[in-house]
């Protein structure tokens, strides 16, 4: 571990609050706070990925030392590390929430890496910071493995995510109220390494905008465009011309919309689009009450605490994705000479986005490209698919089988959920795929080649929600062995893997109303 070389530009070139230590307080005039993690009693690693593991330079006896999970567990650090948490605000659930920042995540520093590129390692669950309100800076195994797990399945899907280094048991207990019902148990506690070029998020930018700091407001710009966009800047200080920041703001925009599309196309729900879990790079950040559809349904949310207006449910987060980078535009304003520029950059999200959601439909289909009749055709699937109550993995998976010649439901039968409503739909399913294969057949591109493009975007295996619970189930009874076969798994979602077809049921009956499988809530 000696290798891992620190360049904390973030805590040597921004403001720091002056004070340190985990204090509960607002902060003014700073960025980010000093502060040291919470040592835990027995840190044990669980896990790691091995690829993350690559790109840091760690090997085996690194990971396997007992020093890996001294460091990765907050009992120790290692020189050149210096940790900070930092402050950003947010809208949460659409309304302003003030200051929040990192009340239980620790940067340890950043970690440039052999090809040059910077990596922050950061601690989720490493103890209080100033930012954690009345909360204990703590996390629970099961959300720990689901984020730990959901990073890097993303990851291999070709989601943009921040990445998991590591999973580290703390050995002491953490409580928690799970279904806010007045009745909180002791559960097992852990803690993720995660890992990105940035952490930076929308909320860092409305805080201090809130606060009408418009000083440290162009510092973090003039930062996150030097460090994280370096490629917008030709001459040392052009991160401070308009232009530059205009085409920074559009590149946010624009990876925001390939991130969504992204998600759109496997299936995932983020669950809490809060403002300060929208990351600047368009990466999927903060785990919590995710899920994975199963049966196709727009209205899906997985999280419990947002079950009243289930504001961000499947379908509605491509809009709110854009509702989040109004708020953005809204808190950079102040440092524009007006409107437009921020306007034009917003108007990048709505086109990429139209232009991901095209190049979608066609991949997820096998087509070519994508006519606009084409659109409608998706649209009409996704409807009876819904109606239907058809399995989204399953049915556009087993899609890429189905022989243009003489199109079959038969084939796609496994996939739905109810019998009845199957048959009821049946002729309507007919026709669809009667229209598909007179499309598909205008295409003129080979069988086998139209197969293994349609397999190479619609996954085989994703981290259904289930058997993210199963793996939970085992760890919590000491057992990791659940934790390492899915994470083998989602190694390789597009690969049909022999042996491994459990991996790749529709949800059974019993995870259709079970805690951890189909419901969730923010407490983590
Ligand atoms: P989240 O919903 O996980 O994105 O968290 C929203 C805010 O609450 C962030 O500022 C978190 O740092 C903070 N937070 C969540 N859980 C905890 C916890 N257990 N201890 C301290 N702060 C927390
Ligand atoms: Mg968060």
């Amino acid at each position: 571990m000696q290798s891992l070389r620190f360049d904390n530009a973030f805590a040597r070139e921004l403001p720091a609050d002056p004070h340190s230590g985990p204090q509960r307080r607002q902060v003014h005039g700073a960025l980010y706070s000093q502060v040291q993690p919470t040592p835990v009693a027995s840190p044990r690693l669980i896990a790691y990925s091995r690829e993350m593991a690559e790109i840091l330079g760690l090997d085996v006896r690194d990971i396997e030392s007992p020093q890996f999970a001294q460091v990765f567990g907050g009992n120790a650090l290692l020189e050149g590390m210096q940790p900070i948490a930092v402050n950003y605000g947010g809208h949460q659930f659409g309304s302003w929430a003030g200051q929040l920042g990192d009340g239980r995540a620790i940067t340890l520093g950043e970690t440039v890496d052999a090809q040059g590129r910077r990596w922050e390692l950061q601690l989720k669950g490493a103890g209080p910071t100033p930012y954690s309100r009345t909360a204990d800076g703590r996390a629970v195994l099961r959300s720990s493995i689901r984020e730990f797990l959901c990073s890097e399945a993303m990851h291999h899907l070709g989601v943009p995510t921040t990445r998991a280094l590591s999973l580290v048991a703390t050995g002491e207990q953490v409580i928690r109220d799970m279904f806010y019902d007045g009745r909180p148990r002791a559960e097992p506690g852990a803690i993720v390494c995660r890992v990105a070029p940035s952490f930076i998020r929308f909320g860092n930018f409305e805080l201090p905008s809130s606060r009408d700091d418009l000083p440290l407001l162009e510092k973090l710009i003039d930062f996150t465009i030097r460090r994280d966009f370096p490629e917008l800047i030709v001459k040392p200080g052009e991160e401070r011309d308009e232009a530059v920041r205009a085409e920074w703001f559009a590149q946010v925009c624009e990876r925001t919309a390939r991130m969504v599309a992204h998600w759109m196309r496997v299936g995932f729900v983020h669950g809490v689009m809060n403002t300060d879990n929208m990351s600047i790079l368009g990466l999927t950040i903060d785990y919590g009450p995710y899920g994975w559809i199963d049966d196709f349904d727009p209205g899906w949310t997985p999280n419990t605490t947002d079950a009243g207006t289930r504001r961000y449910r499947f379908g509605q987060q491509p809009r709110i994705a854009f509702w989040n980078l109004n708020r953005l535009a809204a808190a950079l304003l102040p440092v524009f000479s007006g409107e437009t520029p921020l306007q034009e950059g917003l108007q990048r999200y709505i086109d990429v986005y139209q232009q991901c959601e095209r190049a979608s439909v066609a991949a997820k289909l096998g087509l070519m490209q994508c006519q606009d009749e084409d659109i409608e055709l998706m649209h009409a699937l996704y409807d009876l698919l819904q109606r239907a109550e058809v399995d989204m993995t399953l049915f556009f998976r087993t899609l890429s089988e189905i022989d243009v010649l003489v199109p079959s439901l038969a084939p796609l039968e496994h996939a739905f959920y109810d019998a009845h409503k199957r048959d009821a739909a049946r002729a309507e399913f007919d026709g669809w795929l009667v229209r598909y294969a007179q499309r598909v057949r205008t295409d003129a591109r080979p069988a086998e080649e139209r197969r293994r493009a349609m397999q190479a975007v619609n996954p085989h295996y994703v981290l259904r929600n289930y058997l993210a619970q199963q793996a939970i189930d085992l760890a919590e009874q000491g057992d990791d062995s659940g934790v390492h076969e899915l994470l083998e798994v989602m190694r390789h979602p597009y690969d049909d893997q022999p042996g491994r077809e459990a991996f790749a049921q529709k949800r059974p009956d019993w995870a259709r109303t079970r805690a951890g499988c189909s419901m969730l809530s923010c407490s983590s």
